[in-house]
């Protein structure tokens, strides 16, 4: 029985979907500005283990994840994200592109870095700039029911029209009143009511016509209208992370609930932050990385996943260049033992998996998708089996049935595997051929470093001709055995 921790009842809740068999999930997507973080791409591997094990458990699940294109202001810290310059246009000035050219540039960089995360791609992706006239529409019916008002081209929603404006994050307008720090516009009647739409500015670049200016949507409503537009009024599972829960997700509610009058999401979840040594990561402070610098260190995009499964979605994570080369000495280590399972069983046809694995593996993913717990059973069972494996006491029926509980689990983790062994500068071989290419690509890497490049050719050519391939790395080597 699937249980899975719920913001807005701060429970741990039994899943149970609104119609049988069917899930549908809306993952806030990326503002496409920017490279992906490795904070966001935290957040988008979270969604997509929790819809990867909905499918395992047999589900016919329905993601939709939007691009925001539009909007979106740069004030995050200022609470309401109505006032502030655009995202979106301070890109088009920085890069002198349109906002179009960045908009698309960025969508295929960030479905490219999914890609190579292993995400599973969401069933569709609606871009804010498509949806201007669902917006348009929800933001009438919010005017006629009371909830939102018009003034000099402006509308606002008027918080205190819904009662339950607080019930996700805990920010009544009780609550609100203390500390609160917010930039007003002089157009609203209360600090804490949000932008649905906003009149734009004489030279600003991406405007749409409505019945009040021409201007541009505020950056909650665009969540509300596609999420409706290609889930229904109420859907089953909202996700995104800890900084959406308030403003963002409880102007989703206000605006959903009080045009439809139903409940908006039976269930949010919410991943936790990804800190750089225990620090929010920002450009300034030099610790902000994409997944271009992961991989200029030397680092697989695989490597990274499986740093994000250490640790549980709902617990911060603290990213460290020493706790990725942890999780790639694990990844590297379940590498090689798949390939010993494989050489073990090879002759074994189809066969079933191995039910203890499999159940440990689901009590911990039932239990609010703990996957940190999920691979250390799993590091428990690799330690098992390899010691069998040393005594030489492995059957090949045991290596087929662990083989295939791995590959059952390995749906869920969404972990990629090649056929043969990476190996880098700081891997731990086993066999005898890997170990010399090691050893040659040891001594390569130093003469780079000397700047010998008569020695490194030399020494290419001779890992070439013992059947390995070499790619050269920011101080660092990637090997492969040539397939
Ligand atoms: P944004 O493009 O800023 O809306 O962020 C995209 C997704 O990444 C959202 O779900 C954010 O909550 C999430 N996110 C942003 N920063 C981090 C971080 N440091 N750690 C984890 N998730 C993050
Ligand atoms: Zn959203």
């Amino acid at each position: 029985m699937l249980k899975l921790y719920n913001t807005l009842t701060k429970s741990k809740e039994r899943f149970m979907p609104l119609h049988k068999g069917k899930v549908s999930i809306y993952t806030c997507g990326p503002t496409v500005y920017d490279f992906a973080h490795i904070g966001n791409l935290r957040a988008y591997t979270a969604s997509d283990v929790l819809r990867r094990y909905l499918e395992y458990l047999g589900y016919e699940v329905r993601q939709i994840k939007n691009i925001t294109d539009v909007g979106h202001l740069t004030a995050d810290d200022i609470a309401q994200a109505d006032t502030g310059e655009d995202k979106m246009l301070k890109a088009s000035k920085r890069e002198k592109k349109t906002p179009e050219e960045i908009a698309k540039f960025y969508e295929e960089a960030f479905r490219s870095d999914e890609k190579e995360m292993n995400i599973l791609p969401a069933h569709y992706f609606p871009r804010a700039t498509a949806h201007i006239p669902q917006m348009i529409k929800m933001i009438e019916a919010l005017i006629e029911k009371g909830h939102a008002y018009e003034k000099n081209g402006n509308v606002f929603y008027d918080v205190t029209s819904f009662k339950d404006y607080g019930k996700l994050s805990g920010n009544t307008l009780d609550n609100l009143k203390v500390g609160a720090r917010l930039e007003e516009h002089p157009d609203k009647k209360h600090p804490w009511d949000f932008a649905l739409w906003l009149k734009a500015p004489e030279n600003h670049l991406l405007k749409y016509k409505s019945p009040w200016s021409v201007g541009y949507p505020g950056w909650h409503i665009e969540c509300s209208a596609m999420s409706i537009e290609y889930l229904g009024d109420t859907l089953d599972i909202h996700t995104g992370g800890e900084d959406h829960i308030f403003p963002h997700h409880e102007a989703e509610i206000a605006q959903s609930e009080g045009a439809t009058g139903k409940k908006f999401s039976n269930f949010w979840l919410h991943n936790r932050f990804l800190l750089v040594e225990g620090e929010k990561m920002s450009k300034s402070k030099g610790n902000f990385y994409i997944l271009k610098d992961i991989k200029e260190k030397g680092f697989e995009p695989m490597h990274l996943r499986l740093f994000y499964l250490s640790s549980h979605y709902r617990k911060q994570s603290d990213f460290s260049w020493k706790t990725l080369e942890q999780a790639r000495a694990n990844y590297e280590r379940i590498a090689e033992w798949i390939l010993k399972l494989k050489d073990i069983s090879k002759s074994i046809g189809v066969i079933p998996a191995a039910s203890e694995a499999i159940k440990q593996f689901e009590s911990a993913m039932n239990d609010d998708l703990n996957t940190p717990l999920a691979l250390s059973f799993l590091y428990e069972l690799i330690t098992e089996t390899n010691k069998k494996i040393t005594e030489n006491k492995l059957p090949a029926k045991e290596a087929g049935e662990i083989l295939a509980a791995f590959g059952k689990m390995n749906k869920v983790f969404g972990l990629k595997f090649s056929e043969s062994v990476t190996i880098t500068a700081d891997a731990i071989m086993t066999s005898d051929d890997d170990i010399k290419a090691k050893l040659i690509a040891d001594k390569r890497l130093e003469a780079r470093r000397s700047k010998d490049f008569q020695k490194s050719d030399e020494l290419r050519k001779e890992i070439e001709k013992m059947g390995y391939l070499i790619e050269d790395l920011e101080d660092n080597y990637r090997l492969k055995k040539k397939s």
